[in-house]
């Protein structure tokens, strides 16, 4: 199908966005990898009046390490896959990439569209939530950083103003002793996942768990935090037991909807098998044995 019309603005700063997201406010829909806003406008699911391209904004194509890794929002999916500071700074996403749709998809996808455009069985979102990572936004009225536990509001829902354009994901350093893991179940490569789950998990000299955060996709409107599991994980030492009541934990705090993929039952049995094989592979990272 056509797209609708709308009227097409190409800036080539952050600073020209930012001003036409103040002019335009809801009437306006920002432009990245295209992905899932052209579908979207085909299928006349959204309706902008003015589309702002922002593939020229340059300075959004950036990925740095300071305190902690900063990834731009206009960075391509294959380009933060293939870095070798996002490889050696925050594997996990890494991982997680490789599950984005494919090849193709993600060789345009950008890291900004895939957090900003918020689908509830995404990638991004779920590492993004799981390292305690945080997004920034910019609008004529300054720069704020948004913890993703703030930022993610429901389905394909953000905390981010109309006049806001999100410039770029941070992750936090990884502790010493810390492991990581990202598994998620789908029926075909490619296709988004029935239940995602991302472990991050830190332990101390002795074994015993110092932190723990689960993060699980598919399971609600927004990625969802295994709080209940994390709190059995917290000062008990790593291992079957503790995984076992963690996983079985994560599995009765969730709701998951049914729809023709999977049951709700079968979804938390997912979440739970995902929860204990992650947290085995993250502390095994952790112990330096994987
Ligand atoms: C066949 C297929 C399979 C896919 N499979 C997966 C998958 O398995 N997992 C997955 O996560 N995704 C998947 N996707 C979606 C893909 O990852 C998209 O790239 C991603 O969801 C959106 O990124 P984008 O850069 O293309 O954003 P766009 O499509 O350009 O934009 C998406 C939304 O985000 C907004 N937006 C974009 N950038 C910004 C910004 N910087 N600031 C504020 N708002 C912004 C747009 O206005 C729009 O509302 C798939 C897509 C296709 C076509």
């Amino acid at each position: 199908m056509k797209l609708p019309p709308f009227e097409y603005r190409t800036p080539e700063t952050v600073e020209e966005t930012v001003e036409l997201l103040g002019e335009f406010g809801d009437e306006a829909k920002i432009l990245a990898g295209g992905q899932s806003l052209i579908p979207l406008l085909a299928m006349r699911l959204s309706r902008p009046a003015v589309v702002i391209d922002i593939n020229n904004v340059n300075e959004l194509n950036t990925i740095s390490n300071g305190s902690g890794l900063s990834i731009g929002a206009l960075t391509r999916h294959r380009t933060a896959e293939r870095s070798a500071l996002v490889q050696s700074s925050a594997p996990m996403l890494v991982a997680a990439l490789g599950y984005v749709g494919h090849d193709a998809i993600r060789t345009r996808g950008t890291i900004g569209g895939s957090v900003a455009h918020a689908d509830p069985a995404a990638e991004l979102p779920t590492v993004l939530t799981a390292l305690g990572g945080s997004v920034s936004a910019t609008s004529a009225r300054g720069t704020r950083s948004i913890a993703a536990d703030d930022f993610f509001e429901g389905f394909l829902s953000t905390s981010l103003a109309d006049d806001e354009l999100l410039t770029a994901i941070q992750l936090p350093p990884r502790p010493d002793r810390s492991g990581w893991s990202f598994n998620e179940f789908s029926r075909r490569s490619g296709d988004f996942a029935l239940v995602g789950v991302a472990v991050s998990i830190e332990l101390d000299e002795s074994g015993t768990v110092v932190d723990a955060r689960i993060a699980m996709s598919g399971v609600a409107g927004e990625p969802t935090r295994a709080i209940e599991a994390e709190t059995a994980l917290r000062g008990n030492p790593a291992g079957p037991e503790s995984f076992a009541t963690a996983a079985a934990a994560a599995a009765a705090e969730i709701n998951p909807s049914a729809d023709l993929h999977g049951t709700t039952a079968y979804r938390k049995h997912l979440a739970g098998i995902l929860v204990r094989k992650g947290l085995n592979e993250a502390c095994d990272r952790a112990k330096g044995t994987r």
